[in-house]
Order: structure tokens, then C-alpha cells, then sequence
């Protein structure tokens, strides 16, 4: 008969992750002892909150775990006891993943150091109103829809209107101090300053304080290492836009326009951004260029104007798409429904999904 020891049960739970904040339960603190008796494994786990929902597949993954131990008759052999963190042990764990930086003021982003394979899309616009956040929150859905992982950051702070949509209705968890657990929506994790605020309701914060917001949505927030952080810029190139791309150096910038946008202005003032930051324009989506009939499917220019096209030319970078005028998202919006088109086969799904192959076909 082979002895367990508690030292190789711990390898062993090391193996388990807690599913959001994608570390090992052992280095968070979550395994709280291990017994060994008469063949069986006793194992205490200490959850961050009461009724987690992700209970159940923690407990299966330490049982499944311990009992791929040699020596350990089977799953039966183990016995999982669950727990929740005391407020100590939750201090501990929020210095652990902030970095044992316990208190600190914000962790440094992953996303800034260039530490993550995550390609950050920066979608910006020269101003509001052309279909910036529609385009970023439709196009991580449809990269979400083709099987990337995809975290979608609001950071539109004055008009954010990402929640209302991606159809999002739960609200971020803080599990401890400087911790939070994103929601999901659309098949997208998702953070917008409309989580925090009563829709409606102005936001009145300004310049320092908006820039610690966007720190913390990047530096607090358990984003994991997803294939893309689509972000949704706040419009054209104030300060608020400027902290943001400071804080992601490694972003790259999609810019959406219209038709009849005055391209030349704004190619001029994106390129000084940008090369203030350097960070790299991608390319140029160009919003509302047409409207389909949906009889014959004859396309008609219903804004004049080569806004895409010139934009694309004066910054050296290719039009990725040229998006209809949809008529579907007013009616959506209008209906309260979510207006995100993913996986759908309509013209305005089949515009996003190329957009977004048009994205991850690109060499980063
Ligand atoms: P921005 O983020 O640039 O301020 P929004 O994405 O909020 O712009 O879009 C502004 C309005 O235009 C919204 O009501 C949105 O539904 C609508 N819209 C955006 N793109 C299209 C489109 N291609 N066809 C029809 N309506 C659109």
C-alpha cells in the first residue's frame, strides 16, 4: 500500500484553478488543510463568498484531483468541506492577487506590461454618435460568436452605453478588497461605468478620477488572459481618451467614422495620438456607408461622402469594413432588446462576423 502524504495532495490541488481569478487554489489560500485518514482524504476549501456559483465544479475538480492520486482508492475516497473566507484570509487573498501589494493604491495593469497574449482593440472615433460603441460591442460579440474569449471594456464613461447593448443586467462582483469578477453578456465579459451608475443619472466625475476608474476596470478587474480586451473608447481625442491609451500602450486602434465625417481633421489629430502613445492604427471601419434594399439588394449611398476611404488613405492603413445602415438597431434599441447581432443570419450578423475575420486575420 502506498502512504499519501499531505505534501503530495497539495501538488495536487495546485493543479485546480478558481475559475475567476484563474489561479490555483492552493496559492490563493483556498485549501485550508488537508487530513489524511485510514485511506481517505479530507480536504477543507475556502470559498471567497457564500453560494459562489461556481461551487459545484470547484468541489468536483479537488475530488477529481485527489483521487488521480496513487493511493487514493477513487473519487469516493475523498471528502470535499466547504467553507467561506474569513475577513483575514480574504485580506490575504486580495494581497496575493493584487500583486502582495496589500492596500496599494491600484495594481499595475497586465494589459500594460505586454505581459498577456490578449491583442487589445482600441475603438475610437474623431467623435460621438457615428456607431463607436455599436461597432465595438457587436464586433467582440461576433470574435466571441467564433469561438475567442473576449472581455469588452466600457470605457466610454460619459455616454456609456454598452450595458443597455450587450443586454447587460448583472453587475460586478467585488469578492474582496480591490478584487472584482466581471460580468458576462453576449458571451463576453463585460465592464462599463454603467454597472456603477443609475442609468440616466449624469456622471459627473472628472479628469483624476476617471483615469483611477479606467486603472482599476484594467488593474482590478479579473479579466483572465483573454484572446482579445475589445474597449470601447471614450470619442474623439480629449483627456479622458488620452488616459486610456496611456494605459494601454500595447492597444492597437480601430477608428470608425461615417461617409460624411471630415476625414482629413481627424486623420491628423488620430495620427498625433497615436504617436504620442504609439500605439498602431489598425485600420478604419466605416459606419452607416449604405442602406440595403432588402428586395433586390441594391445598395444606396444614403451619406455622401468618402470619409472611410480618405481617413484610411491619410493614415497609410486598409478600410476593414464598410457597415450598412441597419435599420434593425433602432428598432432593437427602441424595443429594449439587446442590439448585439452575433451568430444571427441577418445582413447586419454577416457585416460584424467579416468585420471581426477581418480583425483576427490580421498579423498583430
Ligand atoms: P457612438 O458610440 O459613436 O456615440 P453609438 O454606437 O452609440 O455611437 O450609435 C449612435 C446611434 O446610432 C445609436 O442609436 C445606434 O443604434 C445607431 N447606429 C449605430 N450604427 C448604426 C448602423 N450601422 N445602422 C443604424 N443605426 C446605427
Amino acid at each position: 500500500m502506498i502512504a499519501i502524504t499531505e505534501e503530495a495532495v497539495v501538488e495536487r490541488l495546485r493543479r485546480v484553478q478558481d475559475p475567476e481569478l484563474h489561479r490555483s487554489i492552493v496559492d490563493l489560500g483556498m485549501v485550508r488543510g488537508v487530513e489524511i485518514r485510514d485511506g481517505r482524504v479530507r480536504v477543507d476549501v475556502r470559498l471567497t463568498v457564500q453560494g459562489c456559483p461556481l461551487t459545484h465544479r470547484i468541489e468536483r475538480e479537488v475530488r477529481e484531483a485527489v483521487a488521480g492520486l496513487e493511493g487514493v482508492a477513487g473519487p469516493e475516497a475523498v471528502d470535499v468541506h466547504l467553507g467561506v473566507m474569513d475577513r483575514e484570509e480574504l485580506a490575504r487573498l486580495s494581497a496575493t492577487v493584487r500583486g502582495g501589494a496589500a492596500g496599494a493604491p491600484v495594481p499595475p495593469s497586465p494589459f500594460a506590461t505586454g505581459a498577456l497574449a490578449t491583442r487589445i482593440l482600441i475603438v475610437a472615433s474623431g467623435k460621438g454618435g457615428v456607431g463607436k460603441s455599436t461597432v465595438a460591442a457587436n464586433l467582440g460579440a461576433a470574435l466571441a460568436a467564433r469561438g475567442r474569449s473576449v472581455g469588452l471594456l466600457d470605457a466610454d464613461i460619459y455616454g456609456f452605453s454598452v450595458p443597455r447593448i450587450v443586454g447587460l443586467r448583472e453587475v460586478p462582483r467585488v469578492i474582496t478588497d480591490g478584487v472584482i469578477i466581471p460580468p458576462e453578456a453576449a458571451g463576453m465579459k463585460v465592464m462599463s461605468m454603467g454597472s456603477l451608475v443609475e442609468e440616466r443619472q449624469p456622471v459627473i466625475w472628472r479628469g483624476p478620477m476617471l483615469s483611477k476608474l479606467l486603472a482599476q476596470f484594467l488593474g482590478e478587474v479579473q479579466w483572465g488572459e483573454p484572446d482579445y480586451l475589445v474597449v470601447d473608447a471614450p470619442p474623439g481625442t480629449g483627456d479622458v481618451a488620452i488616459s486610456l491609451q496611456g494605459q494601454l500602450p500595447k492597444g492597437a486602434i480601430l477608428l470608425v467614422t461615417t461617409p460624411q465625417e471630415l476625414a482629413t481633421s481627424v486623420a491628423a489629430r488620430v495620427s498625433a495620438m497615436a504617436a504620442r502613445t504609439g500605439q498602431r492604427v489598425l485600420g478604419v471601419v466605416e459606419n452607416m456607408a449604405y442602406l440595403q434594399c432588402p428586395h433586390c439588394g441594391e445598395r444606396t449611398r444614403v451619406f455622401a461622402g468618402e470619409g472611410g476611404a480618405v481617413l484610411a488613405r491619410e493614415l497609410g492603413v486598409p478600410v476593414l469594413a464598410r457597415l450598412p445602415i441597419l435599420p434593425e438597431l433602432a428598432e432593437m434599441a427602441d424595443a429594449g432588446r439587446p442590439a448585439v447581432l452575433a451568430g444571427g443570419d441577418s445582413e447586419a450578423a454577416r457585416a460584424f462576423d467579416s468585420l471581426a475575420a477581418a480583425v483576427d486575420a490580421l498579423e498583430w
